[in-house]
């Protein structure tokens, strides 16, 4: 097979510059995909800045991945040539763990991830596991959907795991890539939805998208209004919060979940956690199975990224413009 094009960062925090790799002989359950769209999700921003110490350089960063397949390895039935698929975090898993065989792969102890010690989906073909290979449904529009294969599914996952329904009231905090999916399914799912941003100027937005309520989370007094009122509050921010004043956002038993990663260890009071009965959770992503159905809720229920397009080549004006929260919602690179 030839060689993969691609744009990598050669030290931590760098700027991406040309570089290319030889992918090897196709394995048997691997799939090839020529690639025509990738998001830029925060978490490839953190691994550029080697935030979480576990990037290896040159790195190609890169995984909410629309394109068609090139091809397929001997074993792979599934999947045709030529047929649009997607790909997101996770590009393959053991198979044979308790996780795994529960069809929970993203819990997965030995989970490969699509750019984490392997080369991700800004360039012009990616690999992986046959079974973390997606067919995307027709009525999704390829730049409107690449969001979805990370944004979407870590958003959706945990509301669709803790049950949102109509009866639930949800929260969701930080109204970016991840965020403004998030307010979209909360309200598929028939719940009340309030956004909490620190960006006075979404507020019409996030209530185009859905939100019930918009709360200033700059303004101490708005935040102090919606003191236990909430049943599930899903933060995406990647910033230290207060987050005892989330916390007591929620109503007895309701969930604090974290997908956004805060640079600073979370420290919260137990005594709201223990006389309400509250819970503090996470989320990864979500399995192949969870991804599937995503996107079929998504389709049929009209969720998707708004988004910004931008030529591959261009990725490094991109990703200034994601570090400066200056993208509404996600910056999509295109082949
Ligand atoms: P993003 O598009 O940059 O959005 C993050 C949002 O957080 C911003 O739009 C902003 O919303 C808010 N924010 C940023 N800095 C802030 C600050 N200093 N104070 C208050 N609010 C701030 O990022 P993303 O792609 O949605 O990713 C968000 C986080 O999720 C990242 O940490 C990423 O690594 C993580 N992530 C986790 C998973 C998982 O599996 N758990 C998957 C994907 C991503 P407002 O303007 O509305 O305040
Ligand atoms: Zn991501």
């Amino acid at each position: 097979m030839a060689q993969i094009q691609g744009l990598a960062a050669h030290a931590a925090g760098a700027e991406l510059l040309p570089f290319h790799y030889d992918p090897g002989k196709l394995g048997a359950h691997e799939v090839e995909i020529a690639i025509t769209h990738c998001g830029i999700c925060h978490s490839d921003l953190h691994l550029i800045a080697n935030d979480w110490g576990i990037s290896q350089y040159p790195f190609i960063p890169g995984h909410e991945i629309i394109g068609t397949v090139a091809a397929l390895g001997d074993e792979v039935r599934q999947l045709a040539p030529g047929e649009r698929v997607g790909l997101g975090w996770q590009s393959n898993s053991c198979g044979v763990c308790e996780w795994c065989t529960q069809g929970m792969e993203n819990l997965c102890e030995q989970s490969e991830g699509t750019c984490v010690h392997r080369n991700g989906g800004y360039a012009e073909r990616v690999r992986a596991n046959a079974r973390f290979v997606v067919a995307i449904p027709d009525a999704l529009k390829s730049e409107q959907a690449a969001p979805l294969l990370c944004a979407g599914i870590t958003v959706y996952n945990p509301l669709r795991t803790h049950s949102v329904n109509p009866s639930s009231r949800v929260g969701v905090i930080g109204i970016g890539g991840l965020g403004h999916i998030a307010i979209q399914f909360a309200r598929a799912f028939g719940a009340e939805v309030t956004a909490f941003s620190s960006s006075a100027d979404k507020e019409e937005e996030a209530r185009a998208l859905g939100a019930h309520r918009f709360v200033n989370t700059r303004e101490t007094k708005a935040m102090k209004e919606v003191a236990g009122r909430l049943d599930f509050l899903l933060t995406t921010v990647n910033a230290d919060q207060d987050w005892s004043t989330y916390l007591q956002a929620l109503r007895p038993t309701g969930n604090l979940c974290f997908v956004g990663v805060p640079p600073s260890p979370v420290t919260v009071p137990a005594f709201p956690l223990i006389s309400g009965a509250r819970l503090i959770s996470g989320s990864p992503i979500g399995s192949p199975h969870r991804l599937r159905e995503m996107l079929d809720v998504a389709a049929r229920h009209g969720v998707k990224a708004t988004t910004e397009l931008f030529p591959m080549a261009k990725a490094n004006e991109a990703i200034e413009k994601v570090k400066k929260s200056k993208v509404r919602y996600r910056a999509v690179l295109a082949n």
